[in-house]
C-alpha cells in the first residue's frame, strides 16, 4: 500500500538548508514535510563545514535556545594568510566590524533537528526521494520510498530540492541530473581530525612550495587540518607519521601539536551552478542549485542564504498568491551564489599549487598574495567576503 502524505511544502533533504527553511516556514505558519535518505544518527555524526558567517549565526539565533552557535562555537575575528616565510593577519573586527564562528555543521543539524522535533513537525529519516513529478501543476508530488522499501507519495503545493550535490529534484528543475556550470580542480584537500589542542588562536591558511595547508580547529580538543592531494589519493594511503610531516612542512614557523588521528577524508574540488534554480512548483537550494570548493569556506553559509530568499517568496506565494518573489528567487539568489562562485574560486587558486606551475606562475602567485595582504582595500575585500555580504537586503 501507498501511503500518501498531503502538505504545503515537500522539502527533499535535511541538511542545513532543508531544515533551515522547514523551520522558517514553520514560524510563518507554513506545514512541510521534510524527508531525508540517511538515518538521524548519520546526519547528526557527519563531519563537514565548520565556519559560520555572522549572518548565518544571527539566522540561527531565530532557534531561541536551540541554537548553541554562540555558546558552543567561538567567535573568530581574523585568519592568518601565510607565504614566502611570512604570517599575515586579515583582521577582520578592524577591517569589516564582522566576525566568524567555529560550530560544526553536525551541530547545527543537531540544533535544527532538535527545534524542529520538539515543535511536533513532520521530519522523516530513512525515507529516499525517487523522483518529482507535476512541477508544472499546482500540485507537484514527490515519490519516494521508505527505510522498510515501502512507497511513499507526497503531494504538496511546492517541491523543494535541498537534497545535496547529487539532487534527485534538479532533474525536475533542470531536464537533468548534472545540467549546470561545472569546474573541476586538479587537487583536493586531505582532511584530518585529531585529539590535540589548536596549534594556533586563529586558522592559518598557508601557501607553500610543499602546496596548500589549512590548519583549523573544532575545539580546546580537537584539531581539524587539511592539506592539498591528489584528487585520487587513497586515504588509507599515509601512516600518521606521514600526515604529521605532510601538514607540517607546509606551515614553516608554526609547530603543530600532534595528537592521535581519529577521523581522515578526501575532499574532491567542484564549482558548479545549475542552469536552472525553479521550474513551476519546484526550486533548488544548497548544494542541489550549486557546490563551491571550501576553500572560503562558504557552502553552508551560501545555502542559509538561498534558503532566506526562498522562504520569503514561499510565504508570498502560499500566503498571498503572489508570484512575483518566485519569479525573482533565481536571479536574486544567484547574485549571491555568483559571488560567492568568485570568491572560492579566487581563494582557491591565489592558496594552492599545481605540479604543471611554471617559475612565472609561482612568483606571479605571490605577487597576488602581496598586493591583497599589503593593501587595505585588498585586505578589506577578503574580510568583506569570507564574513559574509549582508543577509539584510534578502529577507
Ligand atoms: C566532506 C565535506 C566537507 C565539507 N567541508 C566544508 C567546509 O569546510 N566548509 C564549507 O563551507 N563547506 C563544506 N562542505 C560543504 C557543506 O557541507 C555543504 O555546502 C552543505 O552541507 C550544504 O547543505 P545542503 O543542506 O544544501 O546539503 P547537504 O548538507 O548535502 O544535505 C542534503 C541532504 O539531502 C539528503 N538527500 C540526498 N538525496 C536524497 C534523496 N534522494 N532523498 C532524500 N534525501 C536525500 C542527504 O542525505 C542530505 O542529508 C563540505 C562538504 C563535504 C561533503
Amino acid at each position: 500500500m501507498t501511503e500518501t502524505v498531503r502538505t504545503r511544502v515537500a522539502i527533499v533533504g535535511a541538511g542545513p538548508a532543508g531544515l533551515l527553511l522547514s523551520h522558517l516556514l514553520a514560524a510563518a505558519g507554513i506545514e512541510s514535510v521534510v524527508i531525508d535518505q540517511r538515518s538521524r544518527d548519520q546526519i547528526e555524526h557527519t563531519i563537514r563545514a565548520g565556519i559560520l558567517e555572522q549572518g548565518t549565526v544571527e539566522v540561527l539565533d531565530g532557534l531561541g535556545a536551540f541554537s548553541r552557535a554562540r555558546t558552543v562555537g567561538q567567535r573568530h575575528d581574523g585568519i592568518e594568510l601565510r607565504f614566502a616565510g611570512e604570517g599575515h593577519r586579515i583582521d577582520f573586527a578592524g577591517l569589516v566590524g564582522r566576525g566568524v564562528w567555529l560550530y560544526p555543521q553536525h551541530e547545527v543539524l543537531k540544533d535544527l533537528i532538535a527545534a524542529r522535533l520538539a515543535a511536533g513537525q513532520d521530519l522523516r529519516f530513512g525515507v529516499t526521494a525517487l523522483r518529482v513529478e507535476g512541477v508544472a501543476s499546482d500540485r507537484p508530488r514527490v515519490f519516494a520510498t521508505t527505510a522498510d522499501g515501502d512507497p511513499l507519495e507526497i503531494d504538496a503545493e511546492f517541491v523543494v530540492g535541498a537534497d545535496g550535490s547529487r539532487s534527485v529534484v534538479r532533474t525536475a528543475v533542470t531536464g537533468s541530473s548534472a545540467g549546470g556550470y561545472f569546474r573541476e580542480y586538479p587537487f583536493a584537500w586531505f582532511g584530518i581530525l585529531c585529539e590535540a589542542p589548536p596549534s594556533a588562536h586563529e586558522l592559518i591558511y598557508s601557501n607553500s612550495p610543499n602546496g596548500f595547508a589549512l590548519i583549523s580547529q573544532r575545539s580546546a580538543t580537537v584539531q581539524r587540518m587539511y592539506f592539498q592531494c591528489d584528487p585520487d589519493v587513497d586515504p588509507a594511503s599515509y601512516s600518521e607519521q606521514q600526515l604529521w610531516h605532510e601538514l607540517q612542512s607546509r606551515v614553516p614557523g608554526t609547530t603543530l601539536n600532534e595528537g592521535p588521528i581519529f577521523q581522515r577524508d578526501v575532499l574532491r574540488f567542484r564549482s558548479f551552478v545549475a542552469h536552472e534554480l525553479r521550474h513551476g512548483r519546484a526550486a533548488l537550494v544548497g548544494d542541489a542549485a550549486h557546490t563551491v570548493p571550501p576553500t572560503g569556506a562558504k557552502g553552508m553559509n551560501l545555502a542559509v542564504a538561498d534558503v532566506i530568499v526562498l522562504e520569503r517568496a514561499l510565504r508570498a506565494l502560499l500566503l498571498e498568491n503572489d508570484e512575483r518573489l518566485i519569479d525573482a528567487y533565481a536571479p536574486t539568489a544567484l547574485h549571491r551564489i555568483w559571488k560567492a562562485q568568485h570568491f572560492s574560486w579566487w581563494m582557491t587558486s591565489m592558496l594552492h599549487t599545481t605540479t604543471d606551475a611554471s617559475d612565472f606562475d609561482r612568483l606571479r602567485q605571490v605577487g597576488e598574495l602581496r598586493s591583497v595582504v599589503e593593501s587595505e582595500a585588498g585586505r578589506r575585500y577578503l574580510a568583506e567576503a569570507y564574513t559574509g555580504w549582508p543577509l539584510e537586503g534578502l529577507a
